[in-house]
């Protein structure tokens, strides 16, 4: 469960039959959403995370590529990092 400051929240959920790899993207896809519209509401750029590709731009997308949960870019496809790797 995610719960903001204003005491609103939502739920997460995982499939317990997935990898751990589709769960890990699964969840980062979720906060994803959740950020996004929190950005949104705060009335900041609502682009998290941004792909570094294209500032300003795009959000990355959570899935799994060779057995790894991954952040990519929409448009090339590009893997960008590991989720939970970016920035590092
Ligand atoms: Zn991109």
């Amino acid at each position: 469960m995610l719960v903001w400051p204003d005491g609103s929240g939502v739920g997460v959920w995982v499939m317990r039959g997935d990898s751990s790899p589709e769960q890990m993207a699964t969840v980062a896809d979720q906060l994803q959403d959740a950020e996004v519209e929190a950005l949104a509401a705060a009335s900041r750029s609502a682009v998290w995370p941004e792909c570094p590709l294209h500032p300003n731009s795009h959000p990355l997308c959570a899935v799994v590529r060779d057995g790894a949960a991954v952040w990519t870019c929409k448009v090339t496809g590009e893997v960008i990092a590991l989720i939970g790797a970016l920035g590092h």
